[in-house]
């Protein structure tokens, strides 16, 4: 159903959006949901995206994604299927932009060895950091803290959520106690992030040298479109072929989910957001597609993410978040000053400040860090 602003009528909207935390007067020439996408562009969190490592470390190469152009591309196919689905394509770019803003230096190998860490004092996880990045660790505003942002966006970016954690988060945690979903545009980030990752983890992937196209060829989803641009171009060699190739995989995705969703959609009748938030997941790959994808993602697993080269980079990465972590629990005071808390503090507390302040890392400062920390000569 779609009436006459283009939105359907179970998209979010201003109308139906539950709002910010802290009242605010309504933004002039632009809507709430483009006043968040400003709001996370401008903030430091994201600035600090491009010196983290999507799976390549940053100094490994320019041409490697980082957390910042891995996001971009998140928004970019997140807003062609929101589009198409007439469902609003400012938040799915907000909640875009801000899905990896609480992700630790180093991927994942990072946020493991800071969830080990922090494992007495409550864990860490990267999509949880994200939401407190924006509610909380932000000090742009003379009011309040963090980037008070929509409660759709918010929502969006809280993919997943323990019972315990969700029952610490109010409103925002509700819906993984009571089991209901989140709008279809926190649903179509969800499945944007898998399809750009899978994608260009390929490309960097070839481009590492870590995976061959022969590998590849064994792969249904990359075997189809390979074979496709070979036919069509016998001649073809080199990076063209892997880009050609790349982009035939994206297009369909994106193409398969838009029209499983939309029939999805259809099925169940959806004429509000409430009717929405009680239906199951309706962003969804076909059954074929869905199996092709994850094909992909178990041999990117094992070929790719479990690659000798890329468990060395691994460790290194956990023994500088372990041994930082350590350095900051032993001594608060070797923390920047704005970090050291008061006496009397827990320590689940003071480990949290040295856990925000170690996930707020870039991956070089990460490291230059260390080395202040370790190396005698370095101050
Ligand atoms: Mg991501």
């Amino acid at each position: 159903m779609k009436p006459m602003s283009g939105l359907a009528s179970y998209a979010v909207s201003e109308e139906n959006s539950r709002g910010r935390l802290h009242a605010e007067t309504a933004p002039q020439g632009r809507s709430e949901f483009q006043r968040d996408r400003d709001r996370i562009i401008h903030s430091g969190a994201f600035r600090r995206l491009e010196y983290k490592t999507q799976v390549f470390v940053n100094h490994e190469g320019d041409l490697f994604r980082t957390r910042l152009t891995h996001s971009i591309e998140v928004a970019q196919i997140a807003r062609s299927i929101a589009r198409q689905l007439h469902l609003n394509e400012d938040l799915v770019e907000a909640i875009s932009l801000a899905h990896d803003l609480g992700h630790t230096p180093f991927g994942h190998a990072g946020q493991d060895a800071l969830n080990q860490c922090m494992k007495e004092y409550g864990g860490f996880e990267h999509n949880l950091q994200s939401v407190r990045v924006v509610d909380v660790l932000e000090d742009r505003y003379a009011t309040f803290d963090g980037l008070n942002l929509c409660f759709e966006t918010r929502e969006g970016m809280l993919k997943h959520c323990s019972p315990e954690k969700a029952a610490q988060l109010g409103e925002l945690g509700e819906r993984f106690l009571t089991d209901r979903r989140p709008s279809l545009e926190g649903q179509i980030a969800n499945l944007a992030d898998e399809i750009a990752y899978n994608n260009h983890d390929v490309d960097d992937g070839l481009r590492s040298g870590l995976i061959t196209l022969e590998q590849l060829a064994t792969v249904p989803l990359v075997a189809e479109h390979l074979r496709a641009v070979q036919d069509q171009y016998p001649e073809l060699s080199g990076r063209r072929v892997v880009h050609e190739t790349v982009r035939r995989m994206i297009n369909t995705l994106v193409t398969d989910l838009i029209r499983q969703s939309a029939r999805n959609i259809a099925e169940h009748n959806l004429q509000t957001l409430e009717d929405v938030r009680n239906a199951p997941a309706l962003i969804a790959f076909s059954a074929e597609l869905n199996n092709k994808q994850k094909e992909l993602k178990r041999f990117l697993h094992v070929h790719l993410y479990r690659h000798y080269r890329v468990m060395r980079m691994s460790a290194k990465a956990q023994r500088i978040i372990r041994e930082l972590f350590g350095a900051f629990m032993a001594e608060h005071r070797l923390l920047p000053t704005q970090y050291q808390t008061g006496r009397g503090e827990s320590d689940a507390e003071r480990a949290r400040v040295v856990a925000d302040y170690i996930a707020g890392m870039t991956d070089r400062y990460a490291i230059r860090e260390h080395r202040r920390l370790f190396a005698i000569e370095e101050s």
